[in-house]
């Protein structure tokens, strides 16, 4: 099964509004067809971001949400209010919010429940820490972070949900995983969608590779049967690096 390219930039906490929009502004023209692209913004950008972006095939992700709709959750911010703003989705996951904020499987389960039925798309990132990899368990890792989250969700929004194979090892190190590597822990992942959730969702899910992904690697890596894509930190904070992803992914 043919799966359109999706390539998302993370721009964590990078960009005022004048900076946000100047670079959407930029982006469109340089956009390839046959890409799917979205970029993951601060909360700040979020409204003014979907404004620039109205109308051009650029989705605007948040990069973090709370599960519930409204309440008494002193500086979060809920699905409803994403899409208030304009926003077309959330990351989720990202090991940078496992790491530095304590977000655990369980609390991204309710998350990706709480998105999906307010009809935000997704991205799930999970990924394997350095000693876990060097101890050989990549594969178990990934499985508890795959079985509590999208295991947990039927099988239409879990094929909806877009996967981010991230090693953390790799992330902002400029360590990228080899093509072998990223392909082999794919192939891991998408199998393990067929055994959760069939032939249907795991030839649809797509699963996006991040970790130091540049202009330079990103053909290598874009070419592997199962990457259908990347998940882009500091190449996205600049418009000709990340157009040159793009045009990498259209192929
Ligand atoms: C990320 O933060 O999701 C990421 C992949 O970062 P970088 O591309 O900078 O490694």
């Amino acid at each position: 099964m043919s799966r359109v390219p999706y390539v998302a930039g993370n721009w964590k906490m990078h960009k005022n509004r004048g900076e946000a929009v100047a670079f959407v502004k930029a982006l469109v023209p340089r956009l390839p067809a046959e890409v799917d692209v979205a970029l993951c913004v601060p909360f700040t950008d979020l409204a003014e971001t979907a404004h620039a972006a109205d109308g051009s095939p650029v989705a605007i992700y948040a990069q973090n949400m709370h599960e519930q709709p409204s309440g008494a959750f002193t500086g979060e911010v809920a699905a409803p209010m994403l899409i208030d703003v304009g926003a077309d989705g959330v990351l989720l996951g990202h090991s940078e919010r496992r790491q530095y904020f304590g977000e655990t499987d369980e609390a991204l389960r309710a998350k990706l429940v709480a998105a999906h039925d307010a009809g935000l798309r997704v991205i799930l990132a999970v990924g394997e820490r350095e000693p876990e990899r060097e101890a050989g368990e990549t594969e178990t890792v990934l499985r508890r972070q795959l079985e509590a989250t999208v295991g947990r969700i039927g099988a239409d929004q879990a094929a909806a949900t877009t996967i981010a194979y991230e090693p953390v090892w790799a992330i902002g190190t400029g360590r990228t995983a080899t093509p072998e590597l990223a392909q082999e822990a794919h192939a891991f992942i998408r199998g393990l969608i067929r055994e959760l959730h069939g032939d249907q969702a795991a030839d649809a899910v797509r699963i996006q590779y991040g970790g130091s992904m540049k202009p330079e690697n990103a053909a290598g890596l874009l070419v592997q049967p199962d990457v259908d894509g990347g998940l882009i930190g500091g190449a996205s904070l600049d418009v000709e690096e990340f157009a040159a992803i793009l045009q990498a992914a259209a192929g």
